[in-house]
């Protein structure tokens, strides 16, 4: 076992905070504070601390396991099980053609095997059916970043701007549970006298740290953005100048805000019009102002046009491309913004590129050394995917994803799941979708093995192996590459992270999401990347298998032309449209999919809490995490558990059109009385997603996670 005290970060979310690790005599690893990394500065959450808890070999698997005749999992060898795996991907795609083979992926991905999975289901599969849980994270704030600014990337700046500016509205995060050390520059921002304004249902712990606190009804967020808009321009605080020379579109957006009256979007989202005065007034005084939205208005089945709205809002007050302001998206996974930019999502190629794009596909194309021809379209979005399961697509390849526990109506798609001809899982647990395989392969995961992700300020970074993984479990390459070889693709499926790494550098070279002037050895030597960061034009033309390292920074090179040195803000001088102005797009209000009635009166929104991470696969692991945060519950408020008849801690059950789940009553004034909240980390009768909606947003394919109908009932305890 190797003993040195190794520099990473944590798996969990897309903070990526810095740790240490140190392996200890007992086997056990130690996580220590690495105060070095810019973005945590040290801190760390419960979830981070107590990570390694999941590295431990009693709580995870070590051999794969495989469906024997009678319907039970048995461990089996590695050969019997991916040999099964490719006699059923090639028995699919030989009986119903190469699109009833399914890939369904993860944000928690690194880099390197979020590339190679998109590229082995295109080059080796040959489906055009892949997608991932991602989808089900930011798709509607990056589709509405590519039609404003013409590129997503979360954050356009990085977290250390916000302490800076003079305003922020933070829409739909509750970052004090999500990730906790983020809190730090809000808290800043208030010390140097800026304005903390957070828009939420619920009075959650971040609501509580705000200057102000606006509490729509859930799904409403648009309308109260449009709302602020109207007030700007009523107001005379429209910036006229930055309109003119750095945007299109004005006079329809313009239109559409007029339309929403303050006194109307009142009695849409509960926000009165004084409230929504002030922010107004708290937004537009300061010289510079910033818009960061999370889930909660981007898990709408109107989530693009959400964005928009608020998108518009910075762009008619010139908040946008300038210094210290801007919009952003908090991105939630680990991985969520590397992971949607290297080809795993339906409609992608590394780089960011689309795969509906002729250019893009004859470059990528290339670097895999294949056809363009050869490559299929775009797919099915993750829950259309999985909604198809057991009909069109017949077998599916899963990795890092617990769609049982996370999807939208959760019972459906775990019926789909179970009605599938075959189903193979890589997982570092028996998660309750891996459960429900025919074989189930163990993963190294984070600290046994080294690959890169990108935070939400799009800042590239390498997790280093620090220990060695136990015996009988491979890493996600090293399946991709033998399941490769066993389907008849010999080569272009390396097992090293550094070498899928390179030739990621080649596809991704001048696409938006270009690192090609990124290398491990930077990445080392800098604490990070932010991308884009072309290489030099003259390795690209050159048509040079392996790109030069880029120097570092203390290379007297670096101030050459062929030393880039990454951009940590982006649309400073010109957005990234053809003509480099930002695009105004008219959004109107709309109602939630599923607006209460009388059979089912009260809306339900989902989120989260500190102690658990996502669907829990993981974190339901861990101890201490479990101790502070043990099973579901329903928030509620006290006149709705009175009509309900429910005390503090009774049963009650919620319901929806689309199932039904039991957990216990959390009264609490924090949450409006019209509205009831559930964490969806948990499965079983607790399952909050046995409830959601998954009515799609028309651009994003995002479902309607964070508003639906529902009754509640009192359950016998
Ligand atoms: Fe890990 Fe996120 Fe917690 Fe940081 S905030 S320790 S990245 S889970």
């Amino acid at each position: 076992m190797q003993t040195t005290v190794t520099p990473t970060h944590c798996p969990y979310c897309a903070l990526q905070c810095g740790m240490n690790l140190t392996p200890a005599p007992d086997g056990t690893v130690e996580v220590s504070e690495r105060a070095d990394f810019p973005v945590n500065r040290g801190a760390l959450c419960g979830k981070g601390r107590t990570a390694p808890a999941v590295l431990a070999t009693n709580v995870r698997l070590t051999s794969p396991l495989v469906r024997d005749a009678g319907g039970s999992l048995v461990p089996a060898s590695w050969d019997e099980a991916l040999d099964r795996i490719a006699a059923e991907l090639r028995r699919t795609r030989a009986e119903h053609g190469p699109d009833a083979v399914g890939v369904f992926g993860g944000g928690g991905l690194t880099n390197e095997k979020a590339y190679t999975l998109g590229k082995f289901a295109r080059v080796v599969l040959g489906t055009s059916q892949i997608d991932y849980n991602g989808r089900f994270c930011m798709s509607s704030a990056a589709a509405a970043g590519i039609k404003a600014f013409g590129l997503d990337r979360g954050l356009p700046f990085p977290l250390e701007d916000i302490p800076k500016s003079g305003c922020v509205i933070l829409v739909g995060s509750n970052l004090a549970e999500t990730m906790p050390p983020s809190l730090r520059y809000f808290t800043e921002l208030k010390e140097n006298g800026g304005t903390l304004i957070v828009i939420d249902p619920r009075r959650t712990k971040t609501a509580e740290q705000a200057d102000l606190h606006l509490a729509p009804r859930p799904g409403t967020d648009l309308a109260l953005a449009l709302g602020l808009l109207h007030l700007v321009i009523a107001e005379g605080r429209v910036d006229e100048e930055y309109i003119r020379e750095r945007t299109v579109g004005w006079e329809d957006a313009r239109a559409a805000a007029m339309a929403h009256w303050p006194e109307y979007v009142e009695r849409i989202t509960g926000v009165s019009v004084p409230q929504l005065r002030e922010t107004v007034r708290l937004f537009c005084e300061p010289e510079s102002a910033m818009v960061l939205t999370a889930r909660g208005p981007e898990q709408q089945s109107k989530g693009t046009d959400t964005v928009g709205a608020w998108i518009n809002l910075c762009l008619a007050t010139g908040r946008a491309g300038r210094p210290l302001s801007g919009y952003g998206c908090l991105t939630g996974q680990g991985n969520g913004q590397g992971g949607r930019e290297h080809g795993q999502k339906a409609d992608q190629l590394p780089g960011y590129r689309k795969l509906d794009d002729p250019a893009a596909r004859r470059h990528v194309a290339e670097v895999w050394g294949v056809d363009p021809d050869s490559l299929p379209g775009p797919g099915r979005s993750a829950y259309e995917l999985l909604d198809a399961l057991g009909t069109d697509i017949r077998s599916l390849l899963l990795m890092a994803s617990n769609p049982v526990v996370s999807a939208p109506r959760a019972a459906h798609i775990e019926e789909r799941i179970r009605s599938l001809e075959f189903l193979a899982v890589c997982d570092v647990v028996l998660s309750e979708t891996a459960a429900l395989a025919d074989v189930v392969l163990p993963v190294t995961q984070w600290a046994e093995e080294t690959g890169t992700t990108t935070n939400l300020e799009g800042r590239v970074l390498l997790r280093r192996r620090a220990i060695t993984p136990p015996e009988g479990v491979r890493s996600d390459l090293e399946v991709m590459h033998e399941l490769a070889a066993r389907l008849g693709v010999e080569k272009g499926f390396p097992t090293d992270p550094e070498e899928v790494f390179e030739e990621l550098r080649r596809a991704s070279a001048g696409g938006p999401a270009d690192y090609s002037g990124i290398t491990y050895r930077r990445l080392a030597e800098e604490n990070g990347v932010f991308w884009p960061c072309p290489a030099p034009a003259e390795a690209m033309d050159g048509g040079e298998d392996t790109l030069p390292d880029a120097p570092l920074p203390d290379d007297p090179a670096r101030e050459t032309p062929t030393a880039h040195p990454g951009t940590p803000r982006l649309f400073l001088d010109r957005f990234a449209t053809p003509d480099g102005r930002a695009r105004f797009v008219p959004v109107s209000h709309r109602a939630t999919a599923e607006e209460p009635d009388d059979e089912y009166p009260v809306l339900l929104t989902t989120g989260r809490v500190v102690a658990q991470y996502q669907s829990g696969a993981q974190t339901r692991r861990v101890a201490e995490l479990n101790a502070a945060a043990p099973g579901p519950f329903v928030e509620i408020h006290p006149r709705l558990a009175a009509r309900l008849g429910a005390a503090e801690g009774d049963p009650v059950a919620v319901v929806s059109r689309r199932g039904r789940a039991v957990a216990p009553a959390r009264i609490t004034n924090a949450i409006r009385p019209d509205t009831v909240f559930m964490p969806f980390h948990w499965p079983g009768e607790g399952r909050a997603n046995s409830l959601t909606n998954p009515a799609l947003d028309p651009t994003s394919r995002m479902p309607e996670f964070k508003a639906c109908a529902v009754r509640l009932e009192a359950v016998e305890r």
